[in-house]
């Protein structure tokens, strides 16, 4: 049986664009829509398999990217969106009406991600957004019911299509989480 991670990257990975700028991102509804400007190339682009990000239906992961807070701007429909859960450290800004969610955005100051927000550009018409790099909570798709017996299925597909899967983030952004804290503590010198 395929295994199937996300419609984004399950028939190949599209390349950024060089000089991709941003560009906007629409929900599901058919009848206004909320759309959001971004001003800015998106960054740390991945898939994940934890139960909070938002899928389209079907996928076992979710495609999910980041870009400057300053940089993303709700353009259309605003009061359409509201916070899931306004105690999660992310609060995900989603559309009432459809469900989608259009950006996850940190308020703790302190948090190493403050600044960044978190966006799903296959939600957007234009092309050339950057493509994920890597699976992050890969071991967390069993929380949402995926099968244990077929991770070792999942997690040689994902490598199969270029996507290392990892069962936190990634080393680069586990070691960026680790500098912040041991800055913060004194343990390293800032
Ligand atoms: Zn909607
Ligand atoms: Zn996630």
């Amino acid at each position: 049986m395929a295994v199937t991670i996300h419609p984004s990257v399950d028939h190949g990975i599209a390349p950024a664009v060089p000089g991709f700028s941003g560009g906007t991102l629409v929900c599901k509804c058919a009848r206004d829509p909320v759309e959001v400007r971004i001003d800015a190339q998106s960054a740390h682009n991945h898939v994940c398999g934890c139960t909070r990000c938002w899928k389209p239906a079907g996928a076992l992961f979710s495609m999910v990217a980041v870009v400057p807070r300053d940089k993303l701007t709700v353009t259309k429909n605003a009061q359409k969106l509201k916070v899931v859960d306004d105690k999660a450290t992310i609060q995900r800004h989603a559309c009432t009406a459809c469900g989608t969610h259009m950006y996850g955005r940190i308020e703790n100051k302190d948090h190493p991600f403050y600044g960044l927000d978190f966006v799903h550009t296959e939600l957007s018409p234009q092309h050339g957004w950057s493509p994920p790099t890597f699976a992050a909570f890969v071991s967390s798709i069993i929380e949402a019911g995926a099968d244990p017996a077929n991770m070792g299925a999942v997690r040689a597909r994902l490598k199969e299509i270029g996507l290392e899967p990892y069962d936190c983030l990634s080393p680069p952004l586990m070691d960026a989480i680790s500098t912040h804290v041991a800055k913060r503590s004194g343990v390293l010198k800032a």
